[in-house]
């Protein structure tokens, strides 16, 4: 069975990884001339956790990033308390771990290429075809290193017996079509200042109304360097970033800092607008995750807005469940046959279609929560309205402290309000 994984993200690596644990032959195709993480720091939730723990390097990645036992943010102008989520015991083992995308991206491509998953550099997909029972990619290979630097190739790459679709929200074979969502933020990586009183181990936002939000998320290491990171994160209206670039820098130190005086050694670490980077968020998901021999994992398949730190989580407990049912459903019996040529070890249609069936199955409520409850909360923290952040703090907020409230909180930021990966156990 040949297995093509298109994208070298987060999820692309660990579904590779998971694959070649059982034996099956994984091709990853990039569009980047290079590995390379995209974008500042992220969350992962104990789920996450779990599904890097079963690759096998989840003890570095703790070494690495910083764990995050609490999430905190605070209405400026009325000094309410307005989100206070707890992981557990500070020191315990229910932690977000926060961490840099490139630590992250490192760990999951050593992980694969330790697996001898091969991956195409420079190999942009365009979009898909099926061919005598096989689907075929087609593929533009744009090498730099090449001597005919500007010369662009196509051609077709197959055949396969699965595509996995993990190129994210710029896919070009998913068909979903997503919402814009109307704000944004930008991010950037800034040292963790020693003469700051912010706690490591929580991540603190602050806001007016739901208009401006900053926030500060501890993130540990970058591979090879020995500073303690943050992650500094400021939002905006998905139209307001050029506007953005051409206003003095200092005069955005002051406006956030005006918000959150505290921050001043961290937001005056950018002295430069290229140090941060806009992220423009988008709201949807595939109500059927797969199609003839091509399925679809993270944000091809979901995405939301981060404001709950689930979209690695979620693309990596795809992986896992996708690999899952590929190996309890879609396995040959003699799995010696495995690597051999794809003509003689092409997997039965008929069980392969299943095991894309368990996997949308197993995802499915999860899936269908965090959409939801991301589409509910991300306008009470990031939006123009005047009723949902009045809403926010004085109904939502007191409500959050009465049990069982604190407890059903934290269980969703955890990511396991639901069982995540449904009838794979
Ligand atoms: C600013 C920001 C903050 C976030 N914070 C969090 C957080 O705290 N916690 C959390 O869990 N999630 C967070 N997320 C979401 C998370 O980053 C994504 O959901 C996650 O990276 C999705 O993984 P993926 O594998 O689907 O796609 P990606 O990791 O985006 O990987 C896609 C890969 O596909 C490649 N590709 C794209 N198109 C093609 C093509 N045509 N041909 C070949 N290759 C292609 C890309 O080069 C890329 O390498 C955040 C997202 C943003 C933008």
């Amino acid at each position: 069975m040949r297995i093509a994984v298109v994208g070298c993200g987060i999820g692309g690596l660990a579904v590779a990884s998971f694959l070649a644990d059982t034996g099956y032959e994984v091709d990853i195709l990039d569009q980047f001339t290079l590995p390379a993480a995209v974008g500042s720091g992220l969350v992962i939730q104990p789920v996450g956790f779990d599904v890097l723990n079963k690759l096998g390097i989840a003890e570095e990645l703790l070494e690495q990033g910083a764990c995050g036992y609490q999430m905190l943010g605070l209405e400026v102008d009325s000094g309410r308390t307005v989100l206070d989520v707890t992981y557990g015991e500070i020191g315990g083992d229910s932690f977000g771990l926060g961490i840099h995308r490139a630590t992250l991206f490192d760990a999951l491509l050593t992980a694969a290429k330790q697996r001898n998953v091969k991956i195409h550099h420079a190999s942009k997909v365009l979009g898909s075809e099926i061919k005598d029972g096989f689907r075929y990619l087609n593929v533009e290979h744009n090498n730099n290193n090449n001597e005919n630097k500007n010369q662009e190739n196509i051609s077709q790459k197959g055949p396969y017996d699965l595509v996995i679709d993990a190129s994210g929200v710029n896919s070009t074979l998913s068909p979903l079509k997503s919402k814009e969502l109307p704000f944004g933020a930008i991010w950037g990586t800034v040292d963790w200042p020693e003469e700051t009183q912010l706690q490591y181990n929580q991540l603190e936002q602050r806001y007016r109304k739901a208009h401006n939000m900053i926030g500060i998320l501890p993130i540990g290491y970058m591979p090879n360097d020995k500073q303690a990171k943050a992650t500094l994160f400021w939002s905006m209206p998905r139209n307001n970033y050029d506007h953005w670039l051409k206003t003095d820098i200092q005069q955005w130190h002051e406006e956030a800092e005006a918000l959150w005086p505290e921050l001043a050694p961290f937001v005056r670490q950018i002295t430069h607008h290229s140090q941060m980077t806009m992220a423009r968020y988008s709201h949807g998901q595939l109500l059927k995750p797969y199609a003839e021999q091509l399925v679809f994992i993270g944000d091809s398949a979901h995405r939301a807005s981060p404001q709950l730190g689930q979209g690695a989580n979620m693309a990596l407990l795809d992986a896992y469940a996708l690999a899952t049912s590929l190996k309890k459903f879609a396995l040959p019996q003699n799995s010696s046959h495995l690597c051999s040529s794809p003509q003689t070890s092409s997997a039965q249609p008929a069980s392969l279609n299943k095991a894309l069936k368990a996997y949308a199955t197993a995802r499915r409520n999860h899936v269908m929560i965090y959409q939801t409850m991301s589409w509910a909360f991300t306008p009470m923290y990031q939006s123009n309205s005047k009723l949902l952040p009045f809403l926010r703090d004085r109904l939502f907020a007191p409500m959050s402290k009465v049990p069982p409230v604190p407890k059903i909180l934290t269980s969703l930021v955890k990511g396991t309000m639901v069982d995540a990966c449904k009838g794979l156990k």
